[in-house]
């Protein structure tokens, strides 16, 4: 027979792997690793002040998140600037990443494509390609049909230019399963 004690902790082991994951957010370009940003950022949203394209916005407990529904992020990096508390790193980030790496502001978060995509759906529509500066949104032409998209995620940079433009809301950008 099971002690109870035991059955009590099995419990709550099964519990807690059953309970969901919140999803994660995406902070601000450069940011330090999510434990370290909670506990090094003072919530001044001098990095949501500053932001020229106000892509930066005060999230839940008051830390700022990115918000892609107007536009993207163009490494200005003035919201970097104002972070006192160095929560946001760029000096890190590339350290840790590479300079010229796509993915030193935003590591593990790529562009996704919803099935509602018109392209996917063989409609002539490449309007998130052409907002997309690196190319990470390409269409390979297709003999007598609709050219097909394809996404470099290698080259994505998580900028979110491409969200805002896509005229049936089917582009996100998201962190990807680890
Ligand atoms: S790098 Fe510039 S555009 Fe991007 S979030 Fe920071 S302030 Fe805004
Ligand atoms: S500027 Fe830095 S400390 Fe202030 S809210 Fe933004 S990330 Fe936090
Ligand atoms: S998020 Fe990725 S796919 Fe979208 S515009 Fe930026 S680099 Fe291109």
């Amino acid at each position: 027979m099971i002690d109870p004690r035991r059955r009590l902790f099995l419990r709550g082991r099964l519990a807690e792997s059953a309970a969901p994951q919140a999803p994660a957010v995406q902070r601000p370009p450069w940011a330090v690793g999510e434990a370290r940003f909670t506990a090094l950022c003072v919530r001044c949203h001098a990095c949501v002040d500053d932001c020229p394209r106000s892509v930066l916005k005060v999230g839940d407990g008051g830390f700022p998140e990115v918000n892609f529904a107007a536009q993207g992020c163009d490494f200005c990096g003035a919201c970097e600037a104002a972070c006192e508390p160095q929560a946001l790193d760029r000096a890190a980030a590339e350290a840790a990443h590479g300079s010229d790496s796509p993915h030193a502001a935003w590591p593990g978060w790529r562009a996704r494509i919803a099935p509602q995509c018109l392209a996917q759906k063989k409609v002539e529509c490449r309007i998130c390609a052409d907002a997309c500066a690196p190319r990470a949104i390409r269409f390979a032409p297709a003999l007598g049909g609709i050219s097909q998209m394809r996404l470099e995620l290698a080259a994505c940079t998580a900028c979110g230019e491409c969200v805002s433009v896509c005229p049936v809301g089917a582009v996100s950008v998201q962190k990807e399963a680890v």
